[in-house]
């Protein structure tokens, strides 16, 4: 890379990329949007257009031979991440995939690798790393405000908006539902903020009739981590008025997040200890996405690592198939590979 602008390559004409990441690369003084794949000719040229973008593909072939192209954003449907980011790497293009990595660990496992050989960076988007309320929960809990962690609890529940009743609810080999969709997010969470790893899970998921074809509306967990302490966890594409809440419970104080892991950050934040509760500052208007690409453009220049890697998102993959397979065996699992 020269000290020109790094080109981003967006493979998905989705609605994530439309809604807020093509404005997060564009926030960055050091990247912009050059090119959009789409496996469908009028939708990319509609999300080019649309969205004031010089090039456009019919299939991620074309963008990846594209000379402007220096980094990738797949934000395809969960089925295709997988062969989008091998794609990458063969081509040798830095990659910053959506989660979750793919369906499989297996698979997951495989794009690591592949990026690994062929010396390409693998980010994957777990934004909410890049959140201040979330950076301020790990600040806490690293700083002992809570003394030992003892339990946590995440829950991630919304209605699913109606322009997204698509491939999440309508087709079961496309890999929605809300385990893959917030729960691989909320995992990778759980890790960020108490710094520590799962190593037992026991899942039970339920279909409401919300979701068509055997998807889950609703997953539930209760995880267990190495140093001991327990965390419950409730995702749901059928519950509106909920909203999201993550709190940290230690021996000498508790953390309270309400509306933390909502799409851009925001939120309010309370510890609550023996001398009383105070709300915890953090910068509300910070947008998660535009952190996540400043730390995935910095790694691209060889500078540090994106705010999460292809392993990270590997392990929280790991965790949402363990949750998975746990509510199939209705027994506990230990997550797949390391989650050092
Ligand atoms: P979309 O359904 O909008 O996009 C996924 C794909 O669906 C697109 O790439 C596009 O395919 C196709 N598509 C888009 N619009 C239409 C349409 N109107 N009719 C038919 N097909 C369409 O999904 P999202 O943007 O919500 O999700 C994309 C990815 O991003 C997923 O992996 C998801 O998990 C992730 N995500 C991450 C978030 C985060 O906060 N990190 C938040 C939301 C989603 P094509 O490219 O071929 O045109």
């Amino acid at each position: 890379l020269t000290a020109r602008p790094i080109g981003w390559g967006l493979v998905g004409a989705s609605d994530i990329a439309g809604r807020h990441m093509v404005a997060a690369i564009r926030s960055q003084a050091d990247s912009e949007v050059v090119a959009v794949a789409s496996r469908s000719e009028q939708r990319a040229a509609e999300f080019a257009t649309r969205n004031a973008i010089p090039h456009h593909y019919a299939s991620p072939a074309g963008l990846l031979a594209d000379p402007a192209v220096d980094a990738v954003y797949v934000s395809s449907d969960n089925r295709l991440h997988h062969e989008h980011v091998l794609a990458c790497a063969a081509a040798g293009k830095p990659v910053l995939c959506e989660k979750p990595l793919a369906l499989s660990v297996a698979a997951a496992a495989e794009m690591v690798a592949a990026c690994e050989a062929a010396g390409v960076v693998l980010g994957t988007n777990h934004h909410l790393r890049s959140a201040p309320a979330l950076q301020a929960m790990r600040r806490c809990v690293r700083e002992g405000a809570v003394g030992e962690v003892l339990a946590a609890r995440i829950t991630h529940v919304t209605r699913l908006p109606e322009h997204l009743h698509r491939w999440r609810i309508t087709e079961p080999e496309a890999g929605g539902g809300p385990l893959n969709d917030m729960g691989t997010h909320d995992f990778d969470a759980l890790r960020f903020v108490l710094d520590d790893k799962v190593i037992e899970v026991t899942g039970m998921t339920a279909n409401q009739d919300f979701a068509r074809a055997g998807i889950e509306d609703q997953a539930m967990a209760i995880l267990l981590f190495a140093g001991g302490a327990m965390a419950t966890f409730h995702a749901a594409y059928n519950v509106g008025f909920g909203g999201s809440a993550f709190d940290v419970h230690g021996s000498a104080g508790s953390l309270l997040g309400r509306g933390v892991l909502s799409a851009a950050g925001g939120g309010t934040l309370w510890l609550r200890d023996a001398t009383g509760e105070r709300e915890v500052e953090h910068d509300a208007e910070k947008n998660a996405y535009e952190g996540a690409v400043a730390a995935f453009n910095a790694a691209v220049r060889g500078s540090g690592q994106p705010a999460a890697t292809g392993v990270d998102g590997l392990r929280a993959l790991a965790i949402a198939s363990a949750v998975r397979e746990s509510a199939r065996r209705r027994r506990p699992v230990a997550p797949e590979c390391g989650q050092e």
